[in-house]
């Protein structure tokens, strides 16, 4: 926390997550790109993103998704952990890229089957939906290579 105490940060809200049962770590997206993988869980994560951003009109979205299968003695359950946003005016926290992140996460992003099962809006919708937004606020959308 930089030598800063916690209350000198001004922060009110902490997320804790409960205590990891090992330190095996699936990763399915960077800060700026995705990895592309087709298993199940890689492609059910990969939806959750794609829903995430739909659900915010692409002006945020999830990256730096991570977790870790946790084992309890009644069940077992896949934790994500330590996510990163990106959002329209780059103010979500630290690593927040603004539009151009979310114009990362959109280009990377490659649908899995369940974002096809789940009719989620198509990249380009995405596209120019944060495109509206960024524009709407007054901040230009980066060219598309
Ligand atoms: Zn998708």
């Amino acid at each position: 926390m930089d030598g800063k105490s916690i209350q000198s940060t001004g922060a009110r809200h902490f997320l804790v997550e409960p205590l990891r049962s090992t330190t095996a770590v699936i990763k399915f997206s960077g800060t700026l790109g995705s990895r592309v993988a087709t298993d199940g869980l890689s492609g059910t994560i990969n939806a959750f993103a794609h829903y995430a951003a739909q659900w915010f009109a692409a002006s945020r979205v999830f990256c730096d998704l991570q977790g870790s299968f946790h084992k309890s003695a009644i069940e077992t359950a896949f934790i994500l952990f330590d996510p990163m946003t990106h959002s329209i005016n780059g103010d979500s926290g630290p690593g927040d890229h603004g539009v151009d992140g979310l114009q990362a996460f959109i280009k990377a992003h490659k649908c899995s089957q369940h974002c096809k099962r789940l009719a989620l809006e198509s990249k380009a919708r995405l596209r120019s939906s944060a495109k509206a937004t960024a524009e709407g606020d007054g901040l230009d959308w980066p060219e598309d290579d």
